[in-house]
């Protein structure tokens, strides 16, 4: 456990040293739970979101996006049910005042202190905020708690400007806010996150042939989109008595995190069988008809519905780790973040080897950077240089050197397999697009040629 810890310690400090992660206002303390992403790391997040977005929507003729306000009107959530039921209860410590979510403490002792833990109160988790001049009852309005629900809430304008049967998705992305009780584990957890979910809508009939496809298509996304090694990784299918009264079936995506109590395991994702119950709480909320007409018998049902529902942050968290291994190198340790090409937030560094070659080989970064994000590097020895970019993800490092001049070739660098190989300036944007488009290590590559 002492090396996994150490893990998480070396991703926290790596992320605030290269500018990954910040923690949010910490020049004035820092705000607990709230974290700002710096300039690799909303690289990074942005990748992830579209790889979910291209995977979930556009590869996908039968599934389509939205992007809904955040402050939503409050009878969404009087109807959903969060506003009677979106709590947790808590516990706190008689003597050291520790607070801590009763799920996640065995019994009545403080794990702190050994302490005698107060009974299980509730504690509502939405953020609540006030809309207009006033600040009085009628102006209360609350920060969405997840992005799904105003799913349910367009459900029929979507049906109706699209134009859909079933079966199909409606996908969205974005943040949302939960005033969770206990904070930890750097973004694992906190209090304004980022989701990625989706509401599948299928004839009852057809729910569970749905459910099964939905668990394994997010599961294979993780491991063949995203890299992340298959024995991280793992499926928790829920016990009848974990099941919401309305659900059918969940099953959790789980990562290996370092710090997660008991058998190690994190939850990163949510695939779960609804069946009617949120469309239900809309129409009976509204008064409105979220019905949908059933091709195949000429009857309105009320579609049941697959969810997918995933936390950015700790997808992001997790590629940190899954990706983090140190080398040893002929006596010295090299750091390095083997992210997938499609995830890494710069694609090509352009090395000069000497200060004095900066001009000619700007040259290289023009060609290059209209296509990737690419980093130009000039100060350090290049050795140096090498071992910056292996650390934050770099796939490929090109060298300018003094032969570049003559020959108009360059060098480039493979960051995992460290092969080399020289390469004409002219064919670099074509070599680029085969290398980045392909898992090939670059020797392969070169054999091939
Ligand atoms: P947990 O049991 O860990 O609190 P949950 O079951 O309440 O999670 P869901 O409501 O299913 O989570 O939310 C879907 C996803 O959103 C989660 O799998 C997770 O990836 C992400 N998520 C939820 N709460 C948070 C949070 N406080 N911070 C970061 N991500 C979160």
């Amino acid at each position: 456990m002492q090396a996994t810890n150490d893990l998480m310690k070396k991703i926290v400090s790596l992320s605030k040293r290269l500018g990954f992660v910040y923690q949010s206002g910490e020049i004035h303390g820092g705000l607990q739970a709230a974290w700002d992403y710096g300039p690799l790391g909303v690289e990074l997040k942005k990748n992830i979101t579209e790889l979910w977005w291209h995977e979930m929507v556009r590869s996908r003729g039968d599934v389509v996006g939205v992007d809904t306000a955040i402050i939503t009107h409050t009878d969404v959530w009087r109807s959903s049910g969060h506003l009677k039921n979106f709590h947790d209860p808590l516990v706190d410590c008689k003597k050291c005042h520790s607070r801590f979510r009763a799920d996640h403490v065995e019994g009545s002792v403080c794990p702190n202190c050994g302490g005698e833990l107060t009974e299980p109160r509730n504690f509502g988790l939405m953020f609540k905020t006030f809309m207009g001049p006033l600040e009085d009852e009628g102006s209360i309005v609350y920060l969405r708690p997840e992005t799904c629900q105003p799913i349910f809430a367009q459900f029929q304008n979507i049906v109706t400007s699209t134009r859909r049967s079933l079966p199909f998705g409606i996908a969205q992305t974005g943040k949302a806010f939960r005033n969770e009780i206990t904070v930890r584990n750097f973004i694992f957890r906190s209090r304004e996150f980022e989701q990625m979910e989706m509401e599948y809508f299928v004839h009852p009939d057809q729910m569970d042939k749905w459910y099964k496809y939905w668990v394994q298509k997010r599961l294979d996304w993780y491991t063949d989109v995203l890299g992340i090694k298959k024995e991280n990784l793992r499926l928790r299918p829920h016990e009848e008595k974990e099941l919401a009264h309305y659900a059918a079936g969940c099953t959790d995506i789980e990562y290996r995190f370092p710090f997660a109590g008991g058998d190690g395991y994190g939850e990163l994702e949510g695939i779960a069988s609804r069946t009617d119950y949120d469309l239900t709480a809309q129409m009976e909320g509204s008064g409105k008809d979220l019905k949908i007409l059933d091709k195949e018998t000429g009857k309105k049902i009320t579609p049941y519905v697959i969810e997918t529902s995933g936390g950015v942050g700790r997808t992001f968290l997790m590629v940190l780790l899954d990706a983090y291994r140190e080398e040893e190198i002929e006596g010295k340790t090299r750091v390095v973040l083997g992210l997938s090409k499609k995830l890494a937030p710069v694609k090509a560094a352009i090395l000069p080897l000497s200060k004095k070659l900066s001009e000619q080989a700007r040259e290289v970064e023009d060609l290059l950077r209209p296509h990737w994000p690419v980093l130009f590097d000039v100060t350090g020895s290049i050795g140096k240089r090498y071992r910056r970019n292996d650390e934050i993800g770099t796939p490929y490092c090109i060298t300018f050197d003094f032969d570049s001049l003559e020959d108009r070739k360059v060098t480039i660098r493979d960051r995992d397999s460290l092969e080399q190989i020289r390469i004409e300036i002219d064919r670099l944007v074509e070599v680029m697009s085969r290398l980045m488009t392909s898992d090939m290590a670059l020797g392969d590559w070169e054999r091939q040629e």
